[in-house]
């Protein structure tokens, strides 16, 4: 754990980071991407090979003396910042005391030293307290950034640090990461690769969230017998699951349009479509062929979903936008 090859995916921010790091390395750099996209998991890498005695293409070599303290969490030259338990920023008296008079101590057991700072917990006198440091860092030391909000960042602060972006993973990256972290099956995993966006930190708080795979369930029951459930269980019945879920029904949205999108992957691909949602593919190519069920029948399905998110964020009435979508949506799916 700790080097580049544990991080899945970012190819453009490693590139560019790798020969920096094997090189000269600039002494302030900046990590940037949305929460949970996984920066304190780069800049540790990047602290770890950077505290190496023999780091090679993947950071850290995992066997030196410095690496193993790393390992350990015991390695005195590299310095963490981010909030003590209990408090939602970083004191400026720890800035203070842990970098800015820290930093002209020498390095005890490798070259330099390096401080990973949490920069969306600073507050401006936090980060003005760092703004000598961050101009005329002594030689040793190389202070590593990350902030999700850069506009929270005093522009004296972004200008003085190499930049380096972090970006949204792709589905197939979120997969592997959901198996590697939490072995999650690729059944499982193809949902929340969807609904996470890319972001892994999001994609495994998914994976534990046990509601979600209720709500993933539920919809692919609706979806599976649709054109045979009575109005007035349409009406009761179905509409007290989405109020159930009322908090969350941009998920719940989310998830709809991804099993729609699963019947359209049948009608046109049935042997080899993944499927997300849509759990009992046998039963919904019988559906689809019985109620002859067709492409554009799902696209308008689709645009009654999104016309009842979009009622639903207009505060149009939370119950008329859904029953009528629900109605709208079994109408397309009754052709026989
Ligand atoms: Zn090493």
């Amino acid at each position: 754990m700790g080097s580049f090859s544990s991080v899945i995916g970012q190819r453009t921010a490693k590139s560019r980071i790798r020969p920096l790091l094997l090189g000269n390395p600039e002494q302030a750099y900046l990590i940037t991407g949305p929460e949970g996209i996984g920066k304190r998991l780069f800049a540790t890498a990047m602290a770890k090979a950077l505290l190496c005695e023999a780091p090679n293409e993947d950071g850290g070599c995992g066997t030196c003396g410095p690496c193993r303290y790393f390992a350990e969490k015991t390695h005195p030259d590299f310095i963490h910042l981010s909030p003590q338990s209990g408090e939602k920023m970083i004191r400026v008296a720890s800035i203070r005391e842990r970098v800015v008079r820290d930093i002209f101590m020498f390095p005890q057991i490798s070259n330099r030293k390096i401080y990973l700072i949490e920069a969306d917990y600073l507050n401006e006198e936090g980060q003005n307290a760092l703004l000598k440091t961050l101009e005329e860092p002594p030689a040793k030391a190389i202070l590593i950034l990350t902030a999700a909000d850069t506009d929270r960042l005093l522009d004296t602060v972004v200008s003085r640090s190499v930049r380096i972006s972090l970006t949204p993973n792709t589905e197939r990256e979120i997969i592997k990461i959901l198996k590697n972290v939490k072995n999650t099956d690729e059944k499982d995993a193809l949902p929340i690769a969807s609904l996470s966006k890319g972001i892994p930190g999001l994609a495994l708080k998914m994976a534990d969230d046990e509601s979600l795979s209720e709500i993933i369930e539920k919809i692919a029951e609706l979806l599976n017998s649709l054109p045979h459930i009575s109005l007035s269980e349409l009406l009761t019945g179905q509409f007290s699951f989405f109020d159930k879920n009322k908090d969350r029904i941009n998920e719940v949205f989310a998830v709809m349009q991804m099993g729609l999108g699963d019947i359209a992957l049948l009608i046109t691909d049935q042997a080899t479509a993944f499927l997300r949602v849509i759990d009992k593919r046998d039963n919904m190519i019988r559906m689809i062929e019985r109620k002859k069920i067709n492409v554009k029948s799902v696209d308008r399905a689709s645009v009654h979903l999104a016309e009842a998110s979009r009622a639903i964020r207009s505060n149009y009435s939370f119950e008329t936008s859904i029953c009528s979508m629900l109605l709208s949506i079994r109408k397309e799916f009754c052709n026989d």
